[in-house]
């Protein structure tokens, strides 16, 4: 697991999951693009943290394909090259049918989806002509158990997150001859600084309880699969789903 002289964009790479992998693959040796959307104070506050030198941070929306295509110009033009694509940048919003109405229900769904699989699509899209080129690359999406549990109360979310373990399957059987490599991580829950509340609330103990180790993931655990599929002689796990939850929710 060695990524120097590697060039990485990890998209949501400022907060939670998104930075530990910066921080995973930095501590690694490789140069970090961390793609953001907003959040101009914790972008800077990672760039500093980030062992090594020569690392970037680009401000986009990832819903917006405009904004995208030029990202990924940046970023190639800024490295030279574009090694390693990690699809990361996620939102979840609430939308319980019972209680929502019509309009927010469609607002939801198309939030959801422009921003957690059409976005990723448009980065692999852009990034893989890039790769095409240069002979090869990897690319990793972080998905959700939720896309083979169920999200009864973000419907949108559970089904962008199957349609985006879909997506990397399909692309690792479409571009394996250019030896670009897909694979998938599906977290369950983790303990980010978003989900802190959650879990230190009433339906923490609950939470903690689906899996038989009484805890939920680390950012870290999830870095370390994500470095997995990344690495060198990881090729023939391409279009594999990694489960990292503790074995709160079990697949054959
Ligand atoms: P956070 O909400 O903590 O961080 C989200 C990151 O994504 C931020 O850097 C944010 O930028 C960026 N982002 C969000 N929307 C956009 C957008 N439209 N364009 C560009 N960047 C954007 O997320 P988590 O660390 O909790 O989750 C990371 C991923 O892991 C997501 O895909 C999520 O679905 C998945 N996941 C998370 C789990 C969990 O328990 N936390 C469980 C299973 C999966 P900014 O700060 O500027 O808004």
């Amino acid at each position: 697991m060695d990524f120097i002289n590697k060039t990485v964009l990890v998209t949501g790479g400022t907060r939670g999951i998104g930075r530990a992998i910066a921080f995973a693959f930095a501590k690694k040796g490789a140069r970090v693009a961390v793609l953001f959307r907003s959040d101009q104070g914790s972008a800077d506050k990672t760039l500093a943290a980030l062992e090594g030198n020569d690392h970037l941070a680009i401000k986009a929306d990832v819903a917006d394909p405009d904004q995208v295509e030029k990202a990924v110009f940046d970023v190639v033009r800024h490295f030279g090259r574009l090694d390693i694509v990690v699809n990361n940048a996620g939102i979840g919003v609430y939308h319980p049918l019972p209680m929502t109405n019509y309009e927010d229900w469609q607002q939801a769904w198309r939030q959801t989806i422009e921003t957690n699989l059409i976005g990723p699509a448009n980065i692999c899209f852009c990034a893989a002509k890039h790769m095409i080129d240069q002979g090869g690359g990897r690319i990793v999406n972080i998905t959700s158990r939720g896309a083979f549990r169920g999200e009864p109360t973000k419907a949108a979310y559970g089904a962008s997150k199957a349609g985006l373990n879909s997506l990397s399957q399909s692309l690792a059987v479409a571009l394996a001859e250019y030896k670009i490599f897909v694979g998938a991580v599906a977290p369950g829950f983790v303990n980010t600084e978003l989900t802190a509340d959650r879990l230190n609330g009433p339906e923490g103990a609950q939470i903690k309880a689906q899996s038989p180790f009484n805890r939920v993931a680390e950012p870290e655990e999830v870095a370390h699969a994500v470095l997995f599929l990344a690495s060198e002689g990881a090729e023939f796990s391409t279009g594999t789903i990694i489960d990292v939850n503790g074995a709160s929710h079990l697949r054959s």
